[in-house]
């Protein structure tokens, strides 16, 4: 297969930005797939700071890093749109992988005014060359409201300062998720 599918695409987009001895954010840890890709881009001297608001995502996402062994990360039980009050440096890139944690309340998602939030503190703390990569699923009940409420929020960003990306089969069935990028290439004035 030559295009690359939805989630391999989401770790090489991360792969270009993120650099040994940086920063990265795992704005959903889930059962912590991303956090542990993420560790091993920053490496040892990097750090990973995953959030989720369900202790059940939290333990798999310790029970994942354990068991490879991985030191260089921080998971914290809370929501992303905090993201600020847990991290003050720079930040080389973030991932998030919206809606529910599969196999547990498919009640409880991600929503798209929190989501944005968080978007929001990462464009400031990212680094110029940084990607936030965000995985929308759509396909659950609430899931198409965010997906529109982060499409409306990422179009109005000003191209000078973010280039926004969509990458999406668009001849696939039952809402398969896409990706929206963004690279930040100019600071923000304060
Ligand atoms: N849909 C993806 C997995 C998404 S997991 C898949 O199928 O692979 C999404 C995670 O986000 C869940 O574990 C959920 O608890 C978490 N979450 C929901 N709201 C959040 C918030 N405000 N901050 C951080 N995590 C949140």
């Amino acid at each position: 297969m030559k295009l690359q599918r939805v989630l391999q695409y989401a770790q090489h987009l991360l792969m270009q930005s993120i650099e040994e001895g940086e920063i990265a954010v795992d704005g959903t840890a889930g059962n912590g797939h991303d956090t542990l890709f993420l560790s091993q881009l920053v490496g040892e001297n990097g750090h990973v700071y995953a959030f989720d608001v369900q202790q059940q995502a939290v333990d798999a996402t310790l029970n994942r890093l354990t068991e490879h062994r991985v030191t260089n990360t921080t998971v914290i039980l809370d929501g992303h749109e905090k993201v600020a009050n847990y991290i003050q440096q720079e930040i080389a890139g973030a991932v998030f992988n919206l809606g529910y944690l599969p196999g547990a309340d498919h009640t409880i998602i991600t929503q798209g005014n929190t989501t944005v939030v968080a978007i929001e503190q990462l464009l400031q703390l990212l680094k110029v060359g940084g990607i936030i990569v965000l995985v929308i699923y759509h396909g659950h009940e609430g899931g198409k409201k965010e997906r529109d409420d982060v499409l409306q929020f990422v179009s109005s960003l000003s191209q000078k300062h973010v280039h926004v990306l969509r990458y999406e089969f668009i001849n696939q069935k039952n809402d398969p998720p896409f990706i929206v990028a963004l690279e930040k290439v100019k600071l923000f004035q304060k």
